[in-house]
């Protein structure tokens, strides 16, 4: 009865569900595996590791230039 999660199914370390291995990934930062649902969302890191791991954009993008239209430059003209 339990043999699919015997063969396949290992515990998600970002949301702690079993899901299947063979669609999973590992956490960027220590390998441990991160089910295909939390990769779709953008999860790379296991729980543990995003804890440590301050919330980063992804390669090198400098922080606070996202989406700050605040300390935009007001138009010029009008
Ligand atoms: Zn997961
Ligand atoms: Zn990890």
């Amino acid at each position: 009865m339990t043999e699919l999660r015997e063969r396949d199914a290992m515990e998600c370390r970002a949301c702690g569900r079993e899901e299947r291995a063979s669609e999973g990934y590992p956490c960027t930062d220590c390998g441990r595996f991160i089910c295909n649902m939390c990769s779709m969302r953008g999860v790379t890191l296991c729980a543990d590791c995003a804890k440590k791991v301050p919330a980063k954009p992804a390669d090198g993008a400098p922080q606070g230039a996202s989406t700050s239209e605040a300390g935009k430059a007001p138009t010029p003209g009008a």
